[in-house]
């Protein structure tokens, strides 16, 4: 059985959701997205993905909840936080997304070959 894995995608910016979908399409995954974090919980719950890529900081609620709360229902749930260079605490939001449970953290700007590895190798350990 080799079913298509499914990839939640959550980010307030519509160019990366845009940029991410391309490169996971492109590497053969059944990919959804949110715009901010209620609706990436709504989608969430309506079918549970294999691996979510969230934005970290966003209005509504921040990614720090929804890594919090994803991980609390579905813990083999595999997440990949990202978040924007240029602000001063974005590095130290990434590392305590790793606490919250995020499987893998990434700084943007990041190469298509760095995150489409990450995932492939995430989705190959379940
Ligand atoms: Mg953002």
């Amino acid at each position: 059985m080799n079913q298509t894995k499914k990839i939640l995608i959550i980010d307030d910016e519509p160019d990366i959701l845009v940029m991410l979908k391309k490169m996971m399409e492109r590497a053969g995954f059944d990919v959804r997205l949110a715009v901010n974090g209620d609706e990436g919980l709504l989608s969430f719950y309506e079918e549970t993905p294999d691996l979510v890529i969230t934005d970290i900081i966003m209005p509504e609620k921040e990614g720090l909840e929804i890594i919090r709360e994803m991980k609390k229902q579905h813990p083999a749930l595999k997440i990949i936080a990202i978040s924007g260079g240029g602000r001063i605490s974005a590095e130290s939001y990434l590392e305590t997304a790793g606490h919250f449970g995020a499987n893998r953290i990434f700084q943007k700007p990041f190469t298509q070959s760095e995150i489409v590895s990450a995932v492939k190798s995430l989705l190959e350990t379940d």
